[in-house]
C-alpha cells in the first residue's frame, strides 16, 4: 500500500529519508554487525550515536554551552512533576499561564508540591487564543514561570515570549525544532519526542546548568534532572532507538539548511491551509488569528455530523487522523515538519470538493 499523508498529532508522521536511512540500517548498524535496537547504550558504537544526537541538537537550535541537553522517558507529561520536583522549593512559589489543556494538567500537578498560582487564563474562551503579554499577572518573588509554547489540541501558539525575570519553563512538545527559538530565553524546555522529532518513548529536556542540583529530597532518582546530567542520560538505559531516529531527524534538517530553511517550509504550508479558510465560509478556523499555531491546524464546519463525514470520508481518500482532539471535536491538521507541501495541497483540493459536495442545510 501506498503511504498516505498522517495528520496525526502524535505520535505523527517523520521524514520518509529518515524511515528509509533507519531501515537500511536496521538489521547492521554501519560495521557493528547488529541492530541499534540490539546495542548496548554503554558500548562506544552507542555513545557515539547519543553524542552525535546531542551534538546536532545544540547546533540546530544554538543552544548555549552552559545548557544541558537530557535524553528521557516518560513523555513530556513526566515533566509537569519533574519541574516543580526540581524547581520549586519547600516554601517556593510558581505561576503557570494556562493556555490549553496540557498546561492546565502541568498546572494540576505542580500543585501537589507547592503554592502553584495561575498567572492567566483563556479557559472562559475555549482556549481558542493564548493569553496576551498584558494579561499576565506574575507575583513577586516567584521561582519559576510555566507556559505551554504551543497548544497542540486547541492550534494556538505564543507569538511573543514572555517576559519575567523569573525562570522561564516552556513545554514545546509539539513545536520544537519547527524553527529557530533564543534558547537562552528559557530556563528549561521540555518536548515529547514525538510530535516532531521521533517515535513516542522519548522526551527531550534543555536546562540551564545553575538550575542543576537544587531538586527536592524526596525528587525520585529518576526525575533528577543533575544526576541524570551528571551521568549523560546514562543513569539508567535511555530510549536507544528513539535517540538514534532523533539524530536522524536533527541531521535531515541540519543538511537542508537548518530551522530558519524549516521555518520558511513550515510556514508556507501553514499559509496555503490558513489562506484557504480565510477565503471561504463554509470551514471555520476557531482560533483568534494572532494565536494560530503553525503545527497544529483545527477548524468545523459547524455541523458536527458534517465533522463526522469529513473525517471519515479525507481518511479514504488517503488523509489520515483529521478528527479533531476527542475533548473539542471539529477537525485537527497537524502538519508538522514531516509533512509535505503537498500533503496539505491535497487536503486544500479535498476540503474545496467537499465543501461543494456536502451544502450546508
Ligand atoms: C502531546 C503533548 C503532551 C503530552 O505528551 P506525552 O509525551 O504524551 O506525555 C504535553 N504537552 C504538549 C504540548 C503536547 O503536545
Amino acid at each position: 500500500m501506498e503511504r498516505v499523508f498522517n495528520f496525526s498529532a502524535g505520535p505523527s508522521m517523520l521524514p520518509e529519508e529518515v524511515l528509509k536511512k533507519a531501515a537500511a540500517e536496521m538489521l547492521c548498524y554501519e560495521d557493528s554487525g547488529m541492530s541499534v535496537m540490539e546495542m548496548s547504550h554503554r558500548s562506544p558504537v552507542y555513545e557515539k550515536i547519543i553524542a552525535d544526537a546531542e551534538a546536532k541538537l545544540r547546533q540546530l537550535m544554538q543552544i548555549p554551552d552552559n545548557y544541558k541537553v537530557l535524553f528521557l522517558q516518560g513523555g513530556a507529561s513526566t515533566q509537569f512533576a519533574a519541574v516543580p520536583l526540581n524547581l520549586l522549593p519547600e516554601n517556593g512559589k510558581a505561576d503557570y499561564i494556562l493556555s490549553g489543556q496540557f498546561s492546565t494538567k502541568a498546572y494540576k500537578e505542580a500543585q501537589k508540591y507547592g503554592d502553584v498560582a495561575c498567572a492567566a487564563s483563556t479557559k472562559e474562551e475555549n482556549f481558542a487564543r493564548v493569553p496576551t503579554a498584558s494579561e499576565l499577572k506574575f507575583r513577586d518573588g516567584i521561582d519559576y514561570v510555566h507556559m505551554c509554547f504551543n497548544n497542540t489540541i486547541y492550534g494556538t501558539k505564543f507569538p511573543y515570549i514572555p517576559e519575567t525575570e523569573a525562570t522561564l519553563v516552556a513545554d514545546m512538545s509539539s513545536c520544537i525544532i519547527s524553527e529557530p527559538v533564543d534558547v537562552s530565553k528559557f530556563g528549561l524546555i521540555y518536548a515529547g519526542a514525538q510530535k516532531n522529532m521521533a517515535p513516542a518513548g522519548l522526551t527531550v529536556v534543555i536546562v540551564r546548568e545553575d538550575l542543576l542540583g537544587k531538586a527536592r529530597d524526596i525528587t525520585p532518582a529518576m526525575l533528577d534532572y543533575k544526576l541524570m546530567a551528571d551521568n549523560d542520560s546514562m543513569y539508567n538505559t535511555p530510549p536507544c532507538y528513539c535517540i538514534y531516529v532523533a539524530k536522524l531527524v536533527y541531521e535531515w534538517i541540519l543538511d537542508m539548511g537548518g530551522l530558519e530553511v524549516m521555518k520558511a517550509r513550515n510556514e508556507k504550508k501553514a499559509k496555503l491551509l490558513y489562506d484557504y479558510l480565510d477565503s471561504q465560509d463554509y470551514y471555520i478556523a476557531p482560533v483568534a488569528k494572532d494565536s494560530r499555531s503553525m503545527m497544529n491546524v483545527t477548524f468545523i464546519t459547524g455541523d458536527a455530523e458534517l465533522d463526522k463525514k469529513f473525517a471519515s470520508e479525507a481518511s479514504a481518500a488517503g488523509l489520515k487522523n483529521l478528527k479533531g482532539h476527542r475533548s473539542v471535536g471539529g477537525m485537527r491538521a497537524s502538519i508538522y515538519n514531516a509533512m509535505p507541501y503537498e500533503g496539505v495541497e491535497k487536503l486544500v483540493a479535498f476540503m474545496a470538493e467537499f465543501a461543494k459536495n456536502n451544502p450546508k442545510k
